[in-house]
């Protein structure tokens, strides 16, 4: 792991990637990423050299962070917590999706201009295919959250063509925030708010509920949704992904909903990143398997 000082002396050959986060330490992307670079290699030899770190850097650094790694080889950055928001003011190009989702979680560095890019909508979105083997076109859907995470699904789930979007936090100034912004950008759709608690109508048995909160990532957390709340639902989605599965995750199998934790969105925002910077097909199989390697051996030890 880098801190800045490594960074500021950084002089390895060849072409870097790197998270930047604050803590980052916990980060698996590394483990994934490299297993997809080393996968990638044997078929496409320009990208031998290629390989994949983590930063950790605070919010004030994040200037210096991306002026370093332009400047030292690297292709391009993610961003996490709490760098997705701050970066914006350093950009030179942002995506048309990213800039509705008011976030940014992939730099590309290109043509020595930084441009910002959103795979969290993407890594949702085919996370809930794949896992929960539903689209969300045509969907009610009921998101918990209103921070980074939930805008970004948000606004996927709005350009998708859900249904109707229901939208429920803790903080009623976030959650107005986030109405605001996303009633200007959609003005005909049906977008609704609700506070933490509240019952819900009848939403139909095929509605998707989607745990975009931090809750869930500590043990001894309280569930972000209660039993009125999931029964109003046929399908779960929690982002979140320490804990395997997570206690929601358990909670909506044991009411016999289908459901699942935040992985696959992890390695499907991961590849899509990876896919910008190489401009090649990424394999998903090959990330999943590696951290499936690492969860086993860190169980073991
Ligand atoms: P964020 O911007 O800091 O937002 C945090 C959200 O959690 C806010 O809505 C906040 O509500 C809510 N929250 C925090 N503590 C709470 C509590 N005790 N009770 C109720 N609500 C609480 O974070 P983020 O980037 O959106 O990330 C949110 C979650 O998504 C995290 O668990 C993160 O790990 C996960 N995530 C997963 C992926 C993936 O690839 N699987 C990608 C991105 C994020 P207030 O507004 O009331 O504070």
């Amino acid at each position: 792991m880098l801190q800045i000082d490594g960074l500021r002396s950084f002089s390895a050959p060849g072409t870097h990637l790197a998270v930047v986060g604050f803590p980052i330490a916990h980060s698996i992307s590394p483990i994934f990423q490299n297993a997809a670079l080393r996968s990638m290699q044997t078929r496409h030899p320009e990208l031998i050299d290629w390989s994949y770190h983590k930063i950790e850097a605070p919010v004030e650094l994040l200037p210096e962070v991306i002026a370093l790694a332009k400047s030292k080889g690297f292709r391009g950055l993610n961003l996490t917590l709490p760098h997705k928001v701050e970066v914006l003011p350093y950009l030179d190009e942002v995506d048309s999706v990213a800039e509705k989702m008011g976030a940014v979680n992939t730099l590309v560095f290109r043509d020595s201009r930084v441009v910002g890019y959103n795979t969290d909508g993407d890594g949702v979105s085919l996370a809930i295919r794949e896992s929960l083997g539903i689209e969300v076109k045509g969907r009610t859907v009921v998101v918990l959250g209103a921070g980074g995470a939930s805008r970004a699904a948000c606004v996927r789930f709005l350009e998708e063509g859900c249904a109707q979007l229901w939208v429920g936090n803790r903080s009623t100034e976030r959650l107005g925030i986030l109405l605001e912004r996303l009633r200007r950008d959609y003005p005909r759709r049906d977008i609704i708010g609700f506070a933490p608690g509240e019952a819900l109508p009848e939403l139909g048995d095929g509605a998707l509920l989607v745990q975009a909160t931090s809750l869930g990532l500590k043990l001894g957390d309280p569930l972000p949704a209660d039993s009125q709340l999931l029964s109003r639902v046929g399908y779960v989605y929690d982002m979140v992904y320490g804990l395997v599965p997570t206690p929601l995750v358990v909670e909506a199998r044991r009411l016999g909903l289908l459901a699942c934790d935040g992985l696959p969105m992890l390695l499907h925002q991961g590849a899509r990143s990876l896919e910008l910077w190489t401009g090649l097909g990424v394999p998903v199989d090959v990330m999943a398997e590696a951290v499936a390697t690492h969860r086993a051996g860190s169980t073991a030890s």
